[in-house]
């Protein structure tokens, strides 16, 4: 078990991790947080081939299972699990290393391992993406047009299962019309850089310094 990092105790970015099944639109509603926020993604390892369009060191880092393998020995991903028949995980030091320069990170990564940050890194904002109707997910996912059909019918047998993982996580976002869903997940992510912290002391004192 991966023990809990040490981030700075006094301004530590937020750690927001996003998941929900294939096809909900987890990818485009991270995309447009990359154009719309400060956030930034955490690329991840996979095993899984490159579709049409993947970039390297942008969609993912591919790898092939052996490499994988050894770096999840030497204690390099903060979480890793398999999906859909392959391998995903996540780099462990540069997410470490802006969380404690306070930038926030967001993790795009599936239930299992969603389920690992949480237990090493309770601090994390889970966000659960649903799609607005099973025959919407197929659709997308169909007309995303990147997998084979078995592939596609792995997904989608695999949905149910998913989203009953769902209140292990601190929001859920319908995302049926996209502007919708992108507006909720960033309100959700303003909300919490305004939860009552250690830093509101601080601002107190400056108050009580004017009266
Ligand atoms: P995921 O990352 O969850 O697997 P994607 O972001 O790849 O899903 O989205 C799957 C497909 O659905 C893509 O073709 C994407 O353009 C489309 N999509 C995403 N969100 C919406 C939406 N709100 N309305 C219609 N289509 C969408
Ligand atoms: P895809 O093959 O569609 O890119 O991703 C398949 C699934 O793997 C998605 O649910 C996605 O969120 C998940 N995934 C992507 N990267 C990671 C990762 O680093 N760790 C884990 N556990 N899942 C990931």
């Amino acid at each position: 078990m991966e023990k809990k990092y040490d981030a700075n105790p006094n301004h530590p970015g937020k750690l927001f991790v996003i998941s929900g099944p294939s096809g909900a639109g987890k990818g485009t509603i991270c995309r447009r947080l990359l154009e719309e926020t400060d956030i930034e993604l955490s690329v991840s390892m996979t095993t899984r081939a490159p579709r049409n369009g993947e970039v390297e060191g942008i969609s993912y880092f591919f790898t092939d299972r052996d490499t994988f393998i050894e770096r999840v020995n030497a204690g390099g991903f903060l979480e890793y699990a398999e999906v859909y028949g392959n391998y995903y995980g996540t780099p462990k030091q540069l997410v470490i290393d802006k969380l404690k320069e306070g930038i926030d990170v967001v993790l795009e990564i599936d239930i299992q391992g969603a389920m690992k940050v949480k237990e090493n890194y309770p601090d994390g904002i889970f966000i659960f993406i649903l799609p607005p109707s099973m025959s919407e997910l197929r659709k997308r996912i169909t007309g995303r047009g990147t997998e084979t059909e078995d592939a596609i019918n792995l997904r989608l047998s695999k949905t149910l299962s998913e989203i009953s993982y769902i209140d292990k996580y601190d929001y859920c976002v319908v995302n049926g019309l996209l502007e919708e869903a992108v507006s909720r997940v960033k309100s959700i992510i303003v909300a919490e850089h305004s939860r009552v912290a250690e830093d509101v002391r601080t601002l107190i004192e400056r108050y009580e310094e004017e009266i």
